[in-house]
């Protein structure tokens, strides 16, 4: 499905099976900030679970931190954030809402209209809107008990700058060697002027974050005078993890079809980076980005030397040198992968299939490693022994994966309610399974059902997970 309705659906989906709902509802929700049920925890868990994975234990050089979120001024003086992240705003002086120039500009809301006077009118009113004014995106907390600028900080806006903070402590106390890597997942803040598209562009969110650091061009060129070719440039590692990032959200099991690499233009470039790369996915709402990935060149180390005071160079010791390394970053929102995976998996019927699913239903064709519930235990009623047999399936499964025991309703009802979360694996136990000692197990996506043995059910269910 594709079109806008997808995400109506997915919203109501969202809300109405606890995966996600606007943060403090019962007090009419918190702008653009949203909380996570039972199945959306899971759901996000898999997700972070499988970019550490992937970006930080299965690679030899990177290790993982978990730095702080309040985060001191100077920290994000040094990075630039304080005095240039920022977006420009314009807001209607009749009905007071506010929009970022560049978006208008863009035709985000249509064709941008003047009125006689050559003043752009508000999408929504008509009204005239303010000129543009640059808003700093930070949120500002105060610490300690009075609140005066000395004690001014920041929700930090990405989780990168307390890498480069911490990279003297961890990269000498792990003993690492260009290139490394140090990897981050956590929750980062910006105080967005238009939020929207349900979790797209939300003011609390997460990131996955790897910095990867690498020799500046010209020691790359002398440590490999010997052998020619044997290290990667900067931009090679660019170009290496601009596929890496490709390839994790085609090992999710996302349409290739729907995925894009976006290289921006130079104008579009901050004045250090030496390139940037998005993975962009085709939403309903249109191509937007999941995944940054950037050549940040040594900008962010520089600058905290210069601001601290602090030597960060790194000690070549093939070379007997010293100098700051060069970084390339590919950075991952978890709130719009998890978007991406929902609208990517969504699929409600629109015509009787041949597999028997009638107008109307709703499957999650969820990647197993990503589905929130592995399995669902159903025993087929609640009487002659068979809640027994099913609880002691559930007790072994659920040593080893996140199983749902249901026991209510109709039989095709249960399963019309795991297929709505993309359970991929739906046991049935039977009048016949304290004879046979076996189960059905039916597959979310074919319908096929297999009898199995219970003895051999968890290496059954092993296998067709991995
Ligand atoms: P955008 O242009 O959409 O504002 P960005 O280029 O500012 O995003 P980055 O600073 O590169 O984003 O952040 C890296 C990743 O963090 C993005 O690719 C995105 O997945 C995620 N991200 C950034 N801002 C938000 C937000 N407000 N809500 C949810 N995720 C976000």
């Amino acid at each position: 499905m594709g079109d806008l309705e997808t995400i109506d659906e997915i919203v109501s989906l969202a809300k109405r099976r606890g995966f996600v709902f606007p943060s403090a509802e019962i007090y009419g929700g918190t702008g653009a900030i949203w909380d996570y049920g039972p199945l959306g925890a899971e759901l996000k868990r898999n997700i972070k679970e499988l970019w550490w994975q992937r970006f930080v234990r299965q690679q030899p050089s990177v290790v993982g931190v978990e730095t702080a979120i309040i985060t001191r001024r100077e920290v994000l003086a040094a990075s630039g954030h304080e005095g240039g992240f920022s977006d420009p705003l314009v807001e209607c002086k009749e009905c007071h809402d506010r929009f970022r120039h560049d978006h208008l500009m863009e035709g985000k809301y249509g064709n941008p209209k003047q009125n006689e006077s050559g003043a752009y009118i508000c999408p929504n009113c008509g009204g005239v809107l303010t000129e543009p004014k640059q808003f700093n995106l930070m949120f500002k907390t105060y610490m300690g008990p009075t609140e005066d600028s000395a004690a001014l900080a920041y929700l930090r806006p990405e989780t990168a700058q307390g890498i480069f903070t911490s990279f003297k402590l961890v990269s000498e106390t792990s003993r690492l060697k260009l290139p490394f890597g140090i990897g981050q997942i956590g929750k980062a803040f910006r105080n967005e002027i238009t939020p929207g598209n349900f979790i797209f562009r939300t003011r609390e969110f997460e990131q996955c974050e790897l910095e990867w650091f690498v020799a500046p061009d010209n020691i790359v060129g002398r440590r490999s005078a010997n052998e020619p070719g044997q290290e990667r440039t900067a931009h090679e590692w660019y170009d290496y993890w601009i596929q890496q990032s490709y390839q994790f959200y085609l090992d999710l099991g996302i349409n290739q079809d729907k995925l894009r690499l976006r290289e921006h233009d130079k104008d579009e470039l901050s004045h250090y980076a030496k390139g940037a790369t998005d993975v962009e996915y085709q939403f309903p709402f249109g191509w937007s980005e999941l995944m940054g990935i950037a050549h940040r060149g040594n900008f962010d180390l520089t600058q905290h030397q210069e601001h601290s005071g602090k030597d960060l160079t790194y000690f070549d010791d093939l070379l007997a040198e010293r100098y700051i390394p060069e970084v390339v970053e590919p950075s991952m929102g978890v709130e719009r992968t998890l978007l991406t995976i929902l609208v990517d998996a969504y699929e409600r019927v629109t015509q009787k299939q041949e597999n028997g699913r009638s107008v109307g239903e709703v499957v999650l064709h969820l990647h197993p490693a990503l589905a929130p519930v592995k399995v669902a235990v159903l025993p087929l009623a609640n009487k002659e022994g068979l809640p027994e047999i099913a609880r002691q399936i559930y007790a072994e499964l659920a040593a080893k994966w996140n199983v749902q025991y249901d026991a209510t309703g109709s039989i095709g009802r249960r399963y019309r309610r795991q297929d709505e979360i993309g359970t991929p694996y739906c046991i049935t136990v039977d009048f016949e399974s304290k004879d046979d000692n076996a189960v059905t197990v039916r597959d979310r996506d074919t319908l096929a059902q297999e009898r199995i043995k219970i003895g051999e059910l968890t290496e059954y269910i092993r296998v067709k997970l991995s």
